[in-house]
């Protein structure tokens, strides 16, 4: 379990996270939902340690700890990013094990075979030797995916993952949510969709922008 205790966060004078109390049960989703400028992306930006806070505390199982520590191995949240931010000119098979073999240092049995583990879990286990500009929109989400959970984080957190996509993809990325979910992975999902947030979230947390 996760929990976030008085958080506090501002740009110069402009406070984008006001005293947060948050509680990420295990094997749960949270949905983060908000106008734009509401501080959903910074949020999650916190949890994955890219951005600093200025004050509170963060509690894995109990246990402190700083989201924004070196020590990578012990990564709590992974996130998929809206982009995606794959590495075009690396394959899918090399884009899942890159972190693994150069952050984690598995040797390459281990992070080969949790790849195609990944791989098949999310359906693109045909596609390992391909590169990203081969793959559709929707498998280069599952991609992005295999990839953040290939660091095997407590949490896998995403950015806005439904937007622009028309109804059909949208309901394909909530199956896969709601399958990793059965998996028992727990998730964060930041969406500007409150349909889309109650439909596939255990708790909605709306965050507003701070007057
Ligand atoms: P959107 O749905 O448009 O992505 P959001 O809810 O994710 O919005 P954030 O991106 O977290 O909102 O931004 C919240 C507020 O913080 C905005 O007013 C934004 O301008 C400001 N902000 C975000 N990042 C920075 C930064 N690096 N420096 C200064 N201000 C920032």
């Amino acid at each position: 379990m996760i929990e976030l205790k008085n958080v506090n966060k501002s740009f110069g004078s402009k406070k984008v996270i006001n005293n947060l109390d948050l509680v990420i049960p295990d094997g749960q989703i949270l949905a983060i939902v908000g106008p734009s400028g509401g501080g959903k992306t910074t949020l999650l930006r916190t949890l994955a340690g890219l951005e600093t806070t200025d004050s509170g505390t963060f509690l894995l199982d109990g246990e402190p700890f700083d989201p924004t520590s070196s020590k990578e191995q012990e990564q709590v949240v992974g996130v998929v990013f809206q982009d995606f931010q794959l590495f075009p000119h690396l394959s899918v098979l090399d884009n899942i094990t890159i972190g693994p073999r150069l952050v984690l240092k598995q040797d390459k049995e281990t992070y080969t075979n949790k790849a195609q583990h990944l791989a098949s879990l999310l359906g693109i286990e045909e596609l390992l030797s391909n590169y990203p500009y081969q793959l559709s929109g929707g498998q280069k989400q599952r991609l992005a995916i295999a990839r953040a959970m290939a660091m095997n984080p407590k949490v896998l957190a995403y950015d806005e993952p439904t937007s622009a996509l028309d109804p059909a993809l949208r309901q394909q990325v909530a199956s896969l949510i709601l399958e990793l979910k059965a998996d028992g992975v727990t998730q964060i999902v930041v969406t500007h969709d409150l349909v889309f947030a109650e439909e596939i979230g255990d708790h909605v947390l709306k965050v507003e922008p701070i007057k």
